[in-house]
């Protein structure tokens, strides 16, 4: 291969920033826009990415601080992952995934088979991480029609929980903005409270907060009935609901109420997957976990690609194989299932996790974590929390009632505008500022990730006062 070109940015060129803002304000869907602005809307303009820094387009840098959306994990412009996607490209760039197949996506489900939690053995690939929960979910449907339950189909999710923007997994949504304005297949699904401890009632401990998080799972399933119930879809930790790590025992808690009345338990570790957490999936190796399926997307090629898929249990797969109807078919593909440039840049991926980037994750995290909670000194801040490489500091108006600022719901968008001034890109969440830093974050960049931050967020109380 040529040798790779210096890449092109935007800034230095002024007619192409103009172009490019004048084109999307005039031809662009952004997503999540608001009716008032749909279609008419410029966004900061990104030229260039290196390492976890990226360059707007008045040339200013800034750290990545949520890894674009939680999925940088290797940084950017990696040249082993250009080159890997012009080698696979000039090979076999596509093969119909109905009657033939390719060799890097077979090593890749067998890698993944190999990290995964107890018997989960084989990998459907799907395009990104809401195909990923739509395809457990419809896998679901498939097995309990096969198995002759087919009442066996109403999906138990939480508050706080984000699954994804196609119609069946956005209906999992628990976060109220994201359906206020959205339909859903309500009749579907049975949502239950977010495992949220700073937010739990005041009269209870965390332990408390457990057991009554636990007990209405329990008595839902009662009430209901485990013959109408086919899946659970649970984050280990919200990430978008603003990084909420439940109480200890939690999962497993639920994972054995599952068990008991034959729910699938379907762990979506989108965000968590492929080292945010330090291992390749945090369900088993974090939370002791064995799930029936893992949704996994982002990581999995550092958003170098287009990639996601679930991992299903060898005893899903065997009782579908054993069942009375062995021509029943899962009807179920996308074009790009299997995508051998997709496959290829996730193995590359996970040569460079496995390759030390995994333990400098699990190295560098606890450093993180300690410096973001340094904030806690500042009277806006609430609650500084997270687990590996993914953090959320909360802002509060009153600490004792943590009141979420009701007056101001920009806050995290008025941090995050004070923080790009500064050289930091911060995702708002409402009152939330995330932080998810590309995996090779090093522990002097994570000084000035959280000195930024402070300074953004002491500016914000300022304008506030
Ligand atoms: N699941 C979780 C936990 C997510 O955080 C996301 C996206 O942020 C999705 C699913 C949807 O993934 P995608 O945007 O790749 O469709």
């Amino acid at each position: 291969m040529a040798a790779l070109r210096e890449p092109r940015g935007v800034q230095g060129d002024e007619a192409l920033r103009k172009d490019a803002v004048e084109q999307a304000t005039r031809h662009l869907v952004q997503p999540w826009p608001y009716a008032g602005s749909a279609g008419a809307e410029a966004r900061t303009l990104i030229g260039e990415g290196d390492g976890i820094y990226i360059t707007d387009d008045a040339g200013h840098r800034l750290i990545d601080g949520p890894a674009g959306m939680w999925c940088t994990n290797i940084g950017h412009r990696r040249e082993e992952m250009a080159q890997v996607m012009y080698e696979q490209a000039m090979q076999l760039s596509y093969n119909t995934p109905w009657y033939t197949m390719n060799a890097p996506s077979a090593e890749l489900a067998r890698r993944i088979a190999d990290h995964a939690p107890g018997d989960l053995s084989h990998v459907f690939f799907t395009t990104g991480g809401s195909s990923a929960v739509e395809t457990a979910l419809r896998f679901m449907q498939f097995f309990n029609n096969v198995r002759g339950r087919a009442d066996k189909k109403l999906i138990l999710s939480r508050g706080g929980a984000y699954h994804g923007s196609t119609y069946l997994s956005a209906s999992l949504n628990g976060r109220p903005r994201d359906r206020d304005w959205m339909d859903g297949a309500d009749d579907l699904v049975v949502k239950l409270s977010s495992p949220d401890p700073f937010r739990r009632p005041k009269s209870l401990s965390v332990e408390g907060f457990c057991d009554a998080l636990v007990e209405e799972f329990r008595s839902t399933v009662e009430r209901i009935g485990a013959e109408r119930i086919g899946a659970f879809v649970g984050e280990p930790v919200q990430a978008s609901g603003g990084v909420i790590l439940p109480p200890n025992g939690y999962l497993k808690r639920i994972r054995e109420i599952c068990r008991a009345n034959d729910i699938l338990y379907v762990s979506d570790e989108v965000v968590t997957a492929f080292g945010r957490l330090g291992s390749v999936f945090a369900s088993g190796d974090v939370f002791g976990l064995d799930p029936d399926m893992i949704t996994f997307a982002k990581g999995v090629t550092s958003g170098y690609f287009p990639l996601g898929g679930v991992v299903i249990s060898e005893r899903l797969l065997e009782e579908l194989r054993r069942s009375n109807h062995p021509d029943a078919m899962f009807a179920h593909g996308l074009t790009y299932t299997s995508h051998p440039i997709g496959c290829a840049v996730a193995l590359k991926n996970f040569d460079i996790l496995e390759n030390g980037l995994l333990a400098h994750t699990r190295e560098v995290a606890p450093y993180f974590q300690s410096q973001l909670r340094t904030l806690e000194d500042l009277p806006l801040v609430g609650e500084v929390r997270g687990l590996g490489l993914m953090a959320c500091v909360e802002c509060v108006a009153d600490r004792e009632s943590k009141d979420p600022l009701e007056l101001d719901k920009d806050v995290g968008k008025r941090i995050d505008a004070h923080c790009q001034e500064l050289g930091l890109l911060v995702r708002p969440l409402i009152n939330m500022c995330v932080m998810s830093p590309p995996l090779v974050i090093t522990r002097s960049q994570i000084d000035d990730l959280v000195s930024i931050l402070r300074e953004g967020i002491v500016r914000t109380m300022e304008e506030l006062r």
